[in-house]
């Protein structure tokens, strides 16, 4: 069974696709299946919660498929600034015109702009992993703590990587290897256990 990855970020596709070789599942992305971008794509994640995101992605794409499909909603929970960006990580600058490199710049200086005077910033990453097949469906979420520094560290992963440091590797994602983040990261703690529970039912 080739399962479809309800994603078009190359940030999020480069973590998951070891991941799933790990487990033993053959993947596609919605590039590599053919699924042409739309505006009601955009529109199924409108929920308050990445649990409820992830899962509106995973029903969007079988209901369009007829698939197994996975698909993924995560960000960056700030304490102080009450759980924010939280949901609307990807889109918090407002730039709905940006992509890519410059939107996660632009993500990041909001980000910085708002920590301006707080020492020491306590953050989350949290993962919704989803699953959704003819079978039934399934969410779990995985958490990482960290805390944000105010200059950039290194060039791996995406998004606020840079300025996220982990608790546990005592450096930023950005400054981590791929295999490193995946250890301890939210992305890997959550496909972890939701790869485990779908090959203990097939
Ligand atoms: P989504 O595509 O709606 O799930 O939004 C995810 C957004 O959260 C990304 O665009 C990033 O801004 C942020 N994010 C989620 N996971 C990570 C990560 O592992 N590293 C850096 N940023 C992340």
């Amino acid at each position: 069974m080739t399962v479809l990855l309800a994603t078009r970020s190359e940030g999020k596709l480069r973590e998951l696709r070891p991941l799933f070789a790990a487990a033993g599942f053959a993947v596609q992305d919605l590039r590599e299946a053919g699924a042409v971008e739309t505006t009601d794509e955009d529109a199924v994640e409108a929920f308050d919660t990445f649990e409820r995101n992830a899962l509106a992605k995973a029903r969007y794409f079988h209901a369009l498929t007829g698939r197994a499909v996975v698909a993924d909603d995560s960000g960056l929970e700030v304490a102080v600034l009450g759980g924010a960006p939280g949901v609307r990580s990807k889109r918090w600058s407002g730039r709905s015109d940006l992509a890519g490199q410059v939107l996660d710049d632009a993500n990041n200086a909001k980000l910085l702009e708002r920590l301006r005077d707080v020492a020491d910033p306590v953050a989350q990453y949290v993962c919704a992993a989803a699953w959704c097949d003819a079978g039934g469906e399934l969410v779990i979420r995985g958490e990482t703590s960290g805390r944000i520094v105010r200059e950039p560290r290194g060039v791996e992963g995406f998004g606020y990587d840079p300025y996220f440091l982990s608790d546990e590797l005592g450096a930023t994602f950005g400054e981590s290897s791929r295999e490193a983040k995946e250890r301890v990261s939210h992305r890997g703690r959550a496909f972890r256990a939701l790869l485990e529970r779908i090959a203990a039912t097939r």
